[in-house]
């Protein structure tokens, strides 16, 4: 066991603000039914699987994969629809997070911005390397307002996620469109990360404003979080750059493979679009069952463009039994209740029709 240090020896080495920061925690209970993650519940049929498996066997495991995956940023930008050079691929998008930010944010002549609440890892990226942020606060509906967006100087950079994580409210094109136009000199990360459950996707704005990023992960809508496949949308000039962070070889032979196959194969894909189709059914379903309960239940389920349900006690300690009466009836969600402006607040992911339909049932 390596001889621990000790704490002022600790203080000389790393910032302050890291060291002050909480770790990212996530509850791993065992349960039967699992709807804490907004992962697809349902898994890839055996044979789609070898399709995959064989085509990595007939890779060289003695050898680096490619250092960056030219091929798949290829693959990526036939299916997007952008210039493979506009891409940057990494190990699931919350990688590149930490990348974009080091990038951009750590010395700029305008404002950090973060949403509030939206995905935690942004924020808490911001405190554990020390960059100052502005928040801009969802309104009493967690419904983005243009107005409640803080003052923004030239050189800012605006972080946001639409559909939005954990409320599942978003951003339409058009008034992101506002946004860009207004604040030329103000560059946005909008988090795609859900955005074919809504099928809005913002793509062809970043034809007419440079001012845009695009963050995409293929964790949700294609049912392959274990693959661990993000990929950053940009101008090639800012990829450039980005791309002197990303460190070479950081996907192994299995994540390029998996992502170039699930990309273009006619069967796989056959398989993400019924998916797709089936959680937002299952959810509107949630939704639809839920909200008959809410009044007497003493709690709000707010409408969700992605695949999980934000629920919202009025009385916080509601919120935390509900999570435990939950839990002992098999089903995980996420308490988010401990989040900035998530008081009272669990975030339901969709489940299989069977697991929805416990669910339900324990309402
Ligand atoms: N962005 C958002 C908005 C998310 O909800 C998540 C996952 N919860 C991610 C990024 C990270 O996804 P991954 O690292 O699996 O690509």
């Amino acid at each position: 066991t390596p001889k621990t240090p000790d704490q002022t020896w600790l203080e000389s080495y790393f910032y302050p603000t890291l060291l002050e920061a909480k770790a990212y925690k996530i509850d791993t209970p065992v349960v039967d039914v699992k709807l804490d993650q907004n992962e697809s519940p349902w898994d890839w049929p055996q044979h789609l699987k070898k399709k995959i498996l064989d085509r990595v066997a007939e890779k060289p495991w003695n050898r680096y994969p490619e250092p960056i995956g030219e091929e798949l940023h290829q693959r990526l930008s036939d299916y997007v629809g952008v210039p493979a050079n506009c891409l940057l691929t990494s190990p699931g998008s919350n990688m590149m997070i930490p990348l974009v930010f080091d990038a951009m944010a750590k010395s700029l002549s305008g404002k950090v911005v973060v949403a509030r609440p939206s995905f935690a890892l942004f924020e808490m990226h911001c405190n554990y390397a020390g960059i100052p942020y502005e928040t801009w606060d969802l309104d009493e509906n967690f419904e983005y307002q243009l107005d409640r967006l803080p003052e923004l100087p030239d050189g800012s950079f605006v972080v946001f996620a639409s559909p939005n994580n954990p409320t599942g409210t978003s951003i339409s094109p058009e008034m992101l469109e506002t946004m860009l136009a207004q604040n030329p000199k103000t560059m946005f990360l909008a988090d795609e990360a859900y955005y074919e459950f809504n099928d809005q996707p913002y793509t062809h704005l970043m034809a007419k404003y440079s001012n845009l990023m695009i963050l995409r992960t293929m964790s949700k809508t294609m049912g392959a979080a274990g693959v661990r496949l993000g990929y950053l949308m940009a101008p090639a000039a800012i990829i450039e750059q980005v791309k002197k962070l990303r460190l070479p070889y950081l996907l192994n032979h299995f994540s390029m493979e998996a992502a170039k196959i699930i990309l273009s194969d006619d069967e796989m894909q056959a398989f993400v679009k019924k998916n797709i189709e089936n959680a937002v059914s299952e959810r509107d379903r949630i939704y639809q069952a839920l909200s008959k309960k809410a009044a007497d239940g003493g709690f709000r389920v707010f409408n969700s463009k992605a695949n999980f349900l934000l629920l919202q006690w009025l009385q916080a300690d509601a919120c935390d039994k509900a999570y435990r009466h939950l839990i002992e009836k098999g089903i995980l969600v996420r308490n988010m209740s401990k989040g900035p402006g998530l008081a009272g607040c669990l975030r339901v992911s969709i489940g299989t029709q069977e697991e929805n339909d416990r669910l339900i049932a324990v309402f």
